[in-house]
């Protein structure tokens, strides 16, 4: 089962047809978080591992791995979106840019951009049962219940609970510089159990850094586990803070 964002005509004429953006057309920044395929929501590369080439384009010596379809086309390797096969740009090696010697050349376009900060605040994105029990459990924080690491764009509850989707119900938690991000962790695992592995509900880690990823592998319990954060989709209005209107 998928289903993909709808693409502007430039977006598809990149994603859908192999074409180029003019070089420096996209938005340059270097916040960070995790970049996303446009089209289909799949992790593509983290923020730690872009870097500026001074061609123009998204510049990343590293991918997450299994993200990345390359194709040879001639004297140029295609690079593609691994589970959507969305065009991306193209891969070369040996120009010596960074120690890893590798640079993709990505258009703006074809990505999204899923950042680690909100308003100044760090999120932290746990999947840990059922989500009404687990935002009741982060209630001091400023929180939000949704959908994520699936593979349809927009799911619906219905769509979540029916299985076929493969989102997890999951608590985006906003927290600042009073608390760390390894508390959340502890308390995360506290009040849910690791081994919760069915369905919507998993025990799974989404990070959104580097630092979280080696944070959140370093505590890692059970069969909880450590993915990259996909495009968190906010939870229809009832389920939110449902445990306060709901103490039964
Ligand atoms: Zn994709």
């Amino acid at each position: 089962m998928s289903r993909y964002h709808q693409l502007t005509a430039s977006e598809a004429k990149i994603i859908e047809k192999g074409g180029t953006e003019p070089p420096g057309s996209g938005e340059s920044h270097h916040r960070e978080g995790i970049y996303l395929c446009r089209r289909c929501d799949l992790p593509l590369y983290l923020s730690k591992d872009k870097f500026d080439s001074g061609c123009g384009w998204p510049s990343f010596d590293d991918e997450i791995p299994g993200a990345i379809k390359r194709i040879p086309d001639g004297h140029r390797v295609e690079i593609r979106c691994a589970r959507c096969d969305g065009h991306l740009g193209h891969v070369f090696e040996g120009e010596g840019f960074t120690a890893k010697n590798v640079r993709h050349c990505v258009n703006s376009l074809s990505m999204r951009f899923n950042p680690a900060f909100i308003n100044g605040k760090e999120r932290a994105i746990f999947g840990g049962g059922c989500f009404w029990g687990i935002q009741r459990d982060f209630s001091d924080f400023e929180t939000v219940v949704g959908y994520t690491g699936g593979e349809l764009v927009n799911p619906s509850y219905e769509e979540v609970c029916s299985g076929k989707s493969g989102h997890t119900e999951a608590i985006e938690i906003l927290f600042d510089h009073k608390v760390t991000y390894e508390s959340l962790i502890k308390r995360f695992y506290q009040v849910h159990s690791p081994g919760l592995q069915k369905c919507q509900y998993k025990s799974v880690i989404f990070y959104l850094t580097e630092e979280q990823r080696q944070i959140a592998l370093k505590l890692k319990q059970g069969a909880t586990e450590v993915l990259p954060a996909s495009q968190f989709y906010r939870a229809e209005e009832y389920h939110q803070h449902y445990s306060l209107f709901n103490p039964d």
